[in-house]
């Protein structure tokens, strides 16, 4: 729901934001949230900062959420400024509200808001052009994970529980077949059974846990490419961002979900998947990147998943397409008929490429440091 300019103008006057208020426009191409940007006039320099809407329909305990963003953003500047980094981009920080500490307006009319520091020189792509930005960008999100790997705070709030339990997700698409509430599924039996086929893969990573050899660690959980700020000069990992789903995890769910949108040549919603054939160059840079991130941290187990981590997040998220489909578009916005069903079939025929290559991807990191 777009809102008023002035509006938005007032809601930033909420907040501590400093100088003469400029201006309050719509930012960015985020999915879940609605995201602005907001210029003041600072002794005549124009500064930003960064708005957000939550998305409450999705994420149903935005307080939750928000202090789990403040403890993992407060842990991680805690440690950079000890590492001689006062005032660092490396990691999000919230502004709070003027007239209190608190970091987010929760008003029963304007919805649910929060602040951060604009975050300048550098940038988010949501097409990867580079192996070195997927580098780049795994090495982040690799980092970010170290850097939380001793919190000892509060124990952090499960935002959206269950968020990739992949067999979960499987009963999820079942149900919804079941129901088939608006006749969608006689469109995509062929996808509906691709699902199905692949039980034995959703229970994989879930199964791992269980058996206690892989930890949960604190991680991200939203690790598309176009969540790590890249700096403009050098084209380095600058700041993690999109911290809604930062809870505890497993590793190689942030892994493979950075295999989903790396590796996959085409756009998301691409219908002809004639063409997918799944980058290597891309897998290798980000296992690359990940590994020098997480410093030595990965387990031989998960070294030994991560080609199957890339299978099975792009296939959890196919899964999850599908469902939406099925149910009427609930969760993923839209913007043309039947494109959470191109979203998933995109998604499998990635699946079916990642499948097919498994020996040689598993090649190009046996060797990798
Ligand atoms: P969504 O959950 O909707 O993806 P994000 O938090 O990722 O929302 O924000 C959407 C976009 O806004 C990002 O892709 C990024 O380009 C930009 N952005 C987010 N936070 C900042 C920030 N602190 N500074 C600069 N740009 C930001
Ligand atoms: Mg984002
Ligand atoms: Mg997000």
């Amino acid at each position: 729901m777009p809102v008023d300019a002035s509006l938005l103008l007032d809601i930033a006057r909420r907040f501590q934001v400093l100088g003469d208020l400029l201006s309050a426009v719509p930012y960015g191409t985020g999915h879940i949230n609605d995201t602005y940007v907001v210029t003041c006039d600072q002794a005549g320099e124009p500064v930003r900062y960064l708005l957000q809407r939550l998305n409450t329909k999705i994420f149903k305990t935005p307080r939750g959420l928000m202090k789990n963003i403040e403890e993992v953003t407060g842990h991680i500047r805690g440690k950079l400024k000890r590492q001689g980094e006062p005032f660092t981009r490396r990691v999000l920080t919230l502004v709070p509200l003027a007239d209190s500490g608190v970091c987010f307006l929760d008003d029963p009319e304007l919805g649910f808001w929060r602040c951060y520091l604009f975050i300048e020189g550098a940038r988010t792509y949501d097409v990867i052009e580079r192996v070195e930005q997927a580098f780049e960008a795994a090495k982040a999100f690799g980092a970010f994970q170290s850097l939380l790997a001793d919190y000892e705070g509060p124990s952090l709030h499960e935002t959206i529980p269950d968020f990739h339990h992949t067999p979960k997700r499987l009963a999820a698409l079942k149900a919804a077949v079941a129901e088939d509430p608006l006749g969608r599924a006689r469109d995509c039996e062929a996808d509906i059974l691709f699902a199905l086929e692949r039980a034995p893969l959703a229970g994989r990573l879930v199964g791992l846990q269980a058996e206690g050899a892989i930890p949960e660690r604190i991680t991200h959980n939203d690790t598309k490419l176009n969540n790590v700020m890249l700096d403009d000069a050098t084209g380095a990992g600058v700041c993690v961002i999109d911290l809604d789903t930062v809870m505890p995890g497993l590793s190689l769910c942030d892994f493979g979900d950075m295999v989903r949108t790396a590796c996959n040549p085409l756009a998301e919603d691409d219908p002809d998947t004639s063409r997918m054939v799944a980058r290597g160059d891309m897998f290798e840079a980000l296992a690359s990147g990940y590994l020098q991130g997480t410093g030595g941290a990965l387990l031989p187990v998960e070294r030994e998943h991560l080609v199957v981590a890339g299978q099975l997040l792009t296939y959890e998220c196919g899964t999850r397409f599908l469902t939406d489909y099925l149910l009427g578009d609930t969760y993923f916005r839209t913007h043309r008929p039947a494109q959470n069903l191109d979203r998933a079939r995109n998604q499998f025929a990635l699946v079916r490429s990642l499948e097919s290559q498994e020996e040689a991807f598993m090649g190009r990191i046996r060797n990798l440091v």
